[in-house]
């Protein structure tokens, strides 16, 4: 794991050197930025980490290491990255633009709810491709989730959530996850119809997750396209996917402060057991390791 992330390995000179010296303080710099921390936050922590040195007056690389791993998941924890799932059914609509992830973390998700004994129904709210509909399917299949698909093709996303409802509830079945469209080129047109999908299962049930996923390969990039879901969709967590070929771990932390959302879920693979929770320990001591 620590291999893959770029941090770790920026650091790696800085840790095995004797002393803490004037070289270090730009390696910490120029590493944190290669993360994709940004610039502020990477400021913020340089400065923070500089007056500790002076204030402990080490000049142990080691000592730097634990403040830095300190440091981080102080920030990370800033934000409660708690999962709210105790409804019954618990309904999670999962948004974000084309090609981010969305259906892969369904299947990687529903296999993740699996483990802890729930019982799954993913809705296939991304109608407009008979496609989209099939991946989603064998995702299900993967994850050990039933599944409500339209009945047929280009039905009304929200009454293909309305039904996936229903199914749950006739069923008892726990946990409803909803596959959303994300072809941006209508964007007005993308939330509006969000806006009914939510609306049309508020008629019979609370959502408790609305989760946004983004595509930590694009960075800042990928937070721009994903803007007016943060406006309009009403997100209450984000999934950081793709986080296993990036290595641009400081991006978790970037977009929470941004968006003031909390990451709630980690891709880090496209197996379908490369999904994680996120918690602030491990995920820093993972980024210094
Ligand atoms: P959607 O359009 O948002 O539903 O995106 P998909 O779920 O169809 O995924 C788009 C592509 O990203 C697929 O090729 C996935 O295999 C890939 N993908 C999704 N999550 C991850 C991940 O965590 N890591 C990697 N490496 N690839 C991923
Ligand atoms: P409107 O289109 O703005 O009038 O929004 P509505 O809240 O009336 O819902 C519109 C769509 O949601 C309908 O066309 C249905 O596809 C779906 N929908 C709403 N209520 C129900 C329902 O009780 N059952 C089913 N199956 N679908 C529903
Ligand atoms: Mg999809």
């Amino acid at each position: 794991m620590a291999e893959k992330w770029s941090l770790g390995r920026a650091l790696r000179g800085m840790f095995v050197k004797e002393t803490i010296d004037e070289n270090t303080w730009e390696d910490l710099e120029s590493a944190l930025i290669t993360a994709d921390f940004g610039p502020d936050i990477t400021e913020e922590i340089v400065d923070d980490l500089r007056e500790k040195v002076a204030r402990y007056q080490t000049t142990d690389p080691k000592d730097l290491r634990r403040m830095l791993t300190e440091s981080l998941e102080e920030r990370f924890s800033k934000f409660d990255s708690t999962l709210m799932l105790t409804e019954r059914p618990a309904v999670v609509l999962v948004v974000g633009v084309n090609g981010v992830g969305k259906t892969t973390t369904i299947g990687k998700f529903a296999n993740f709810l699996k483990r802890y004994g729930r019982s799954i129904v993913v809705g296939a709210a991304d109608t407009f491709r008979a496609a989209a509909v099939e991946q989603l399917a064998t995702w299900a299949e993967r994850g050990g989730a039933a599944i409500v698909r339209p009945e047929r093709e280009g039905q009304d996303p929200a009454s293909v959530a309305f039904q996936t409802i229903e199914y749950a509830q006739r069923t008892g079945t726990e946990i409803v996850l909803i596959d959303t469209a994300g072809r941006l080129h209508t964007k007005a047109g993308l939330m509006d119809e969000l806006s009914k999908v939510r609306r049309v299962i508020e008629k019979r049930a609370p959502i408790s997750e609305v989760l946004l996923v983004l595509d930590a390969t694009t960075g800042q990039n990928g937070v721009r396209q994903a803007e007016a879901f943060l406006e309009h969709a009403g997100v209450t967590g984000l999934v950081l996917t793709k986080l296993d070929g990036s290595a641009k771990g400081g991006f978790v932390l970037a977009v929470q402060e941004r968006t003031g959302i909390p990451v709630k879920l980690l891709g880090q693979g496209e197996g379908i057991g490369d999904l994680t929770g996120f918690t602030p320990h491990v995920f820093a001591a993972q980024l210094v390791s």
